[in-house]
């Protein structure tokens, strides 16, 4: 089995525990939109994952996708990368993790790197605060634009 089947597979595995601890049924909807994610590493907007998906489930509306996508998010098997200027993104990686992000297409690249992943978080409340985990945005322009 190749690594990405394998993350395919443990999603789906993780979609499902979700699910049941959560008290929602695993429906197709959830089911192939969870693969749709987890298939690509682009970081997609909710609109081209609803592109992806409409092939694959007959009639799906894009308020599904969108609700379906905040479930998955909720249930703790996707992140949402919200960015103030941009459409909101989705990742299936819930790994601590970072990303570049290009200033003028709005591409999100992963960054994965040792030394950002070991900083130290504040310990105690700040602000009211208690901080549970960090995630670095840097913004740039990648390779097209650059
Ligand atoms: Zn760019
Ligand atoms: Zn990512």
């Amino acid at each position: 089995m190749n690594e990405k089947i394998q993350f395919k597979e443990s999603k789906l595995q993780a979609l499902e525990a979700g699910c049941r601890k959560n008290g929602f049924a695993m429906t197709v909807q959830r089911r192939v939109i969870m693969e749709a994610l987890a298939e690509r590493t682009d970081h997609p907007t909710a609109d081209q994952l609803y592109d992806t998906v409409k092939g694959r489930l007959r009639g799906i509306s894009r308020t599904t996708v969108y609700r379906v996508l905040e479930t998955l998010v909720g249930i703790g098997v996707a992140q949402k990368i919200s960015n103030p200027e941009a459409k909101a993104r989705f990742d299936a990686d819930t790994e601590r993790h970072h990303h570049a992000v290009c200033s003028r297409c709005q591409r999100v690249s992963d960054i994965h790197d040792p030394q950002l992943n070991s900083l130290p978080i504040p310990a105690g409340e700040i602000g009211g605060f208690t901080i549970t985990d960090y995630s670095i945005n840097f913004s740039g322009l990648c390779a097209d634009c650059r």
